[in-house]
């Protein structure tokens, strides 16, 4: 059975080394806002990247015809094409596939890479029929949701910095993406173009604003997070020349890169430092889906083998492997509202190969919401950071009417105790009256008809 005295100090600790009093929510949403306005100033002012999407024309609802959007994120990609019918008619058709793209490709050449997503695009194409119609004389656009690190320079060009996420394809650092797509798709003699080259969170919002012309910010929480947000030009002074007329345009912020006056523990240093980056991506590593469940296991493995949380110092050989807890681990056990914590105790037995007492189990859903709950409050905490800087600049534009924060990721979509959490910081911090005028909800698929609605916005016929 669980030695109870050895667990309660290691529990008492963390919560208090987690904790996210008023006090520190507001620093964090102070300090969010400092950044953004540092990283607006100069180029690497700030932990805050705010890059210039180069997006500063949002769908109005007004869009008309067939457009096409490919996001390209991971090992999958999809693609999508969607019939708009105007301010009356909206979104008369969508049909999307989703394709993996062979291990083999992730290593080889761009022109290799490019050549099959070009092919299955053509493929998908292909399949156009009963309410896809192109309009005469025009050749199909595409938004281009590309999420790797690029340099944009336009709505259509992009140089690729650095392949992520496993990919390794030779001979694409320090050139145009959309060039090489768009090469790829005429050395097929396909009649397709890319209009708009599109981060994941811009398309989150521009597919939130065509629904709501009161969407101004977009923030996922899935593996990752980041969040984007309306600016005005004269609000950024790195923007040196004025290339478009519009007095706004889209930031992404890259805000998993901030990281002043985070609450960090232990657990939280451990990992930063055995990560491929470490000192990197700190409010990443505190909110996102990719994390929350590591933490989790790191202050598991402390309290089984201190604290006697499986019998004494007894360390369950499978849960010392990183990330084998993961977030929708945590999130399930979270669920369990059984006496027994009987789903509890099954996670714990897949995962961890252990048998629990109820005391035990106990201890474990503590664990769980106290980093859930410090998730979504420092989450919300960031939000409210970006509306702050909005508001400042723009007296009453903000807070004295409604605006939506459009959000998306599977993190937010399925951790009801997560998404509570963010919404209470997000009250606590505005009150109640203002936060009236917040409205904080999920926008499906909104990033997937998002690039293509940018494509429309964006179209070279206009
Ligand atoms: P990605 O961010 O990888 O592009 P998603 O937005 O779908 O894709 O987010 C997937 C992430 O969401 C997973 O890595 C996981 O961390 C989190 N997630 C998925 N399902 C759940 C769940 N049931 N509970 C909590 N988190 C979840």
């Amino acid at each position: 059975s669980t030695d109870s005295l050895g667990v309660a100090p290691i529990l008492t600790k963390l919560q208090k080394d987690c904790a996210t009093p008023l006090p520190v929510l507001r620093h964090v949403a102070d300090a969010m806002a400092d950044d953004m306005r540092a990283g607006l100033a100069v180029d690497g002012g700030s932990d805050l990247k705010m890059i210039l999407s180069y997006v500063d024309t949002l769908p109005t609802g007004n869009e008309k015809g067939l457009f096409y959007a490919l996001d390209l994120g991971g090992t999958n990609f999809r693609v999508l094409r969607v019939q708009l019918g105007g301010k009356e008619e909206r979104v008369v058709a969508t049909e999307f596939e989703q394709v993996s793209i062979p291990q083999e490709l992730m290593f080889a050449t761009s022109e290799e890479l490019f050549d099959f997503i070009a092919s299955a695009l053509g493929k998908f194409a292909q399949k156009e029929g009963g309410n896809f119609e192109l309009q005469q004389g025009r050749t199909r656009e595409i938004g281009f949701t590309f999420s790797f690190p690029v340099k944009q320079t336009s709505i259509r060009t992009g140089i690729l910095i650095k392949w992520t996420k496993g990919f390794a394809v030779s001979g694409t650092a320090g050139k145009d993406v959309v060039a090489c797509l768009n090469e790829a798709m005429e050395r097929r003699g396909m009649d397709m173009q890319v209009s708009a080259l599109v981060n994941d969170t811009v398309g989150t919002l521009a597919g939130a604003r065509y629904w709501d012309d009161d969407a101004m910010v977009a923030v996922i929480l899935g593996t990752g997070t980041n969040a984007c947000y309306v600016e005005r030009v004269d609000a950024i002074p790195k923007l040196a020349k004025r290339m478009s007329k519009s007095p706004i345009t889209i930031v992404n912020t890259e805000w998993g890169a901030f990281s002043n006056g985070l609450p960090l523990t232990e657990f939280d240093r451990e990992m930063d430092a055995e990560s491929i980056n470490p000192g990197e991506q700190i409010f990443e590593k505190t909110i996102s889906g990719m994390y929350l469940g590591e933490i989790v296991r790191r202050v598991l493995v402390k309290m089984a083998k201190v604290g006697g949380l499986f019998g004494s110092s007894y360390v369950p050989e499978k849960l010392v492997t990183p990330f084998v807890l993961r977030t929708p681990d945590i999130c399930a056990m979270q669920q369990d509202t059984s006496r027994d914590l009987e789903a509890v105790e099954s996670v714990l037995c897949d995962v961890a190969g252990v048998k629990s007492d109820l005391s035990a189990r106990k201890t474990v859903v503590d664990i769980c919401d106290t980093i859930a709950k410090r998730g979504g409050r420092l989450a919300g905490a960031g939000i409210v950071g970006i509306l702050q800087k909005m508001e400042e600049d723009s007296k009453g534009l903000i807070f004295g009417k409604r605006t939506v924060v459009a959000m998306d990721g599977g993190l937010y979509e399925h951790y009801p105790q997560y998404r509570g959490y963010l919404q209470e910081a997000v009250t606590e911090l505005l009150g109640s009256e203002i936060s009236k005028n917040v409205v904080i909800e999920h926008s499906k698929d909104g990033s997937g008809i998002g690039a293509a609605l940018l494509a429309a916005a964006n179209s070279k016929y206009e």
